[in-house]
C-alpha cells in the first residue's frame, strides 16, 4: 500500500509533466489532444528548419502529413467543428508557433475546412504556385517553417472584404483564445 506522501509525490509529478507540455506535444500522454493554448506561444525569431525525424517528434502523424508532405485533412473533420466553435483569438502554426490568422479574418465558407479572408501576419505567410492534380492552385505555406497549410482561392464571390478564401487545414492551426494573449488579436495587422 502506498503512503499518502508517495501518492502526493506521484500526483505532483503527473501534474508537473502536464504543465510542462508545450504546444507541439499536447498529445504525448495519448489523451485527446487539444489545440487550444492556455497562453500565447512565443513567436519564432528566425526561420525554423528541422529534419523529418525532428518534425515527427513534435507533430502528430496527421500534422506531419499535412505540414511536411502536403496532404489535406478530410473535410468536415473534428478540427473543423472545433474551429467553428472557437471565439476571439489567434491561430498559430502547429509546427513553429508563428501567428498566421485571427478570428477577425475568419468566415463561414461552408466548405468543410477553416476559412479566412485574409491573414493576420502577412509576413508569416507565403504563397506558392501549385500545379498538382492538373490544375493551377495557389498553395499557402508558413513562411517561418515552410509548412504546408492549405490553398488560397480568389474571386469566388464571398461577401468578405477581400473575396479571398484561405482554405486551411484545421489540424495544423493552434488556437490561442484572446484571454490567453491578453491583447488584441488584430495587433500587427497594419503590417
Ligand atoms: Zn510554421
Amino acid at each position: 500500500m502506498k503512503s499518502a506522501s508517495q501518492i502526493t509525490a506521484v500526483a505532483l509529478a503527473a501534474g508537473m509533466a502536464f504543465s510542462q507540455l508545450s504546444c507541439g506535444d499536447a498529445s504525448a500522454d495519448g489523451k485527446e489532444k487539444s489545440k487550444v493554448e492556455k497562453k500565447a506561444p512565443a513567436q519564432p525569431a528566425k526561420p525554423v528548419s528541422k529534419s523529418d525525424e525532428e518534425w515527427q517528434k513534435i507533430l502528430t502523424p496527421e500534422q506531419f502529413e499535412i505540414l511536411r508532405n502536403h496532404q489535406t485533412e478530410r473535410p468536415w473533420g473534428r478540427a473543423y467543428y472545433e474551429f467553428k466553435k472557437q471565439g476571439e483569438g489567434t491561430y498559430c502554426c502547429a509546427g513553429c508557433n508563428a501567428e498566421l490568422f485571427s478570428s477577425k479574418e475568419k468566415f463561414d465558407a461552408r466548405c468543410g475546412w477553416p476559412a479566412f479572408f485574409d491573414t493576420s501576419k502577412h509576413e508569416n505567410i507565403k504563397t506558392v504556385r501549385d500545379v498538382a492534380f492538373g490544375t493551377v492552385r495557389v498553395e499557402v505555406r508558413c513562411n517561418v517553417c515552410d509548412g504546408h497549410l492549405g490553398h488560397v482561392f480568389t474571386g469566388e464571390g464571398y461577401d468578405t472584404p477581400t473575396d479571398q478564401r484561405y482554405c486551411i487545414n484545421g489540424e495544423v492551426l493552434k488556437f490561442v483564445p484572446k484571454v490567453a494573449t491578453g491583447d488584441d488579436p488584430s495587433k500587427g495587422k497594419d503590417k
